[in-house]
């Protein structure tokens, strides 16, 4: 698959002028033969840089691009920290026109962030792609010993080539599977922000969300048939959802209270202390529990509202313990003082509709036992008990609006 990214820009309905510093995106097998006409496709000439690690170097399926300098990084211990990058950065014979990037996520903040830091594109050559981090702008880098997200620099093009992605092992795809199933619950929380507190909403957008749900549910009911992986077009989904972001400068169309578990499972909160298990993973969990939540809301045919009221500070302190003031600012301008509740109750039978879309629970749990992937909070070592409280606590710690957040409105 060739994606251009072209027809994504210019004027949308949504009213905003579109932009993507994305080109060019290939899943294909075979591709990196092709690499140096990818290049002049994109109009990247000149001095090429390729940084590599010890592991993606010497990956048998790999082919080596032509370059005018080589660094392969150790791999053992290699992280993300600006520290790191910047001595990375040292060994630079000179400025390069470009830099081309032979890795996964950690690889490519190296890259992101050194290409950002000298204003010249780079360019993602992934070895696995069960994240949807190659087409969006966000390093993932520790700073001062703190890990900070932040909007960087998007790659020009993203060169997928089947035959090295596809080696990857496979739970990282199911995992990635996962991810993107996520969408059921990201979208729907989108939509239903978008109805009750008019939040912007982008129809294109969305759409492009939608398609990586569609496919990727199409990839999954096959790999519980036993049939062979899609790799292609797992690949594909995960691109056109880092695109998203890419367009929106935020998460919104892939990442709503279902991914909010991933989050809690890094931050270890009350319920979350023995908690652990990939990124996909958490959010797979995150959106069995925000299924079956809302699900349960949408029996009731019409709904009682109540005054905002502020999270309660007690309740904070006795769930998040030390971080309970981080969690306290984060919810300072909450985002459910900014529209009348009386919009939740007006907008019900919507807001239902819209949950029907989303699969039972209990079919998301016999999908992800099918093919293998984690499905229940024991596998995460995540306590039963948060169960009851899921919705609080993982909305009390992103102030996005969610129908998860809502909650707090709807009287129990
Ligand atoms: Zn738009
Ligand atoms: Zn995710």
């Amino acid at each position: 698959m060739i994606l251009d990214t072209s027809k994504y820009l210019g004027k949308c309905v949504c009213g905003r002028e579109h932009e993507l510093r994305t080109k060019l995106v290939v899943c294909e097998y075979g591709a990196l033969k092709n690499f140096d006409k990818y290049m002049a496709d994109c109009g990247l000439t000149g001095f090429r840089t390729v940084i590599y690690d010890t592991n993606t170097y010497n990956l048998p399926s790999i082919t080596h691009v032509p370059a005018d300098q080589e660094i392969v990084l150790e791999a053992k211990g290699l992280h993300s920290e600006k520290g790191l990058i910047e001595n990375m950065m040292t060994i630079l014979e000179r400025t390069p026109d470009y830099i081309v990037v032979v890795g996964g996520g950690t690889l490519m903040d190296f890259g992101r962030y050194s290409a950002w830091k000298l204003g010249i594109p780079f360019v993602a050559i992934p070895t696995i792609v069960s994240s949807d981090g190659f087409t969006a702008d966000i390093c993932s880098i520790i700073i001062d010993g703190q890990k900070k997200s932040i909007p960087m620099q998007a790659a020009d093009a993203v060169i997928c080539d089947m035959d090295v992605v596809s080696g990857a092992p496979m739970f990282l795809s199911i995992a990635g599977v996962q991810d993107i199933m996520a969408k059921y619950v990201s979208i729907a929380d989108w939509k239903i922000a978008h109805l009750v507190s008019g939040e912007y909403f982008c129809p294109m957008v969305c759409d492009m969300a939608q398609e990586a749900l569609d496919i990727m549910v199409r990839c999954a009911n096959e790999l519980a048939e036993g049939k062979e992986p899609d790799f292609e077009a797992m690949a594909y989904t995960q691109m056109l959802s880092g695109l998203t972001m890419q367009i929106l400068s935020n998460s919104r169309a892939a990442s709503g209270a279902e991914h909010l578990v991933a989050h809690l499972v890094e931050m270890k909160p009350r319920g979350f202390e023995n908690a652990h298990g990939m990124h996909g993973e958490c959010v797979g969990i995150g959106t069995i529990m925000c299924a079956s939540a809302y699900h349960k809301l949408a029996e009731r045919e019409t709904i009682e509202v109540k005054p905002f009221e502020p999270v309660d500070e007690q309740w904070v302190r006795d769930v998040f313990g030390e971080l309970a003031d981080g969690i306290l600012k984060e919810n300072e301008n909450d985002v459910l003082k900014t529209f009348a509740p009386e919009n939740i109750k007006e907008k019900w039978p919507q807001i239902r509709e819209i949950i029907a879309t989303i699969p039972k629970a209990e079919e998301l749990i016999e999908l992800y036992t099918k093919i293998g992937a984690k499905h229940s909070l024991e596998e995460l070592g995540i306590d039963e008990s948060v169960r009851e409280e899921f919705l609080d606590i993982s909305s009390a710690i992103r102030n996005r609006l969610t129908l998860a957040r809502m909650t707090r409105l709807i009287v129990k």
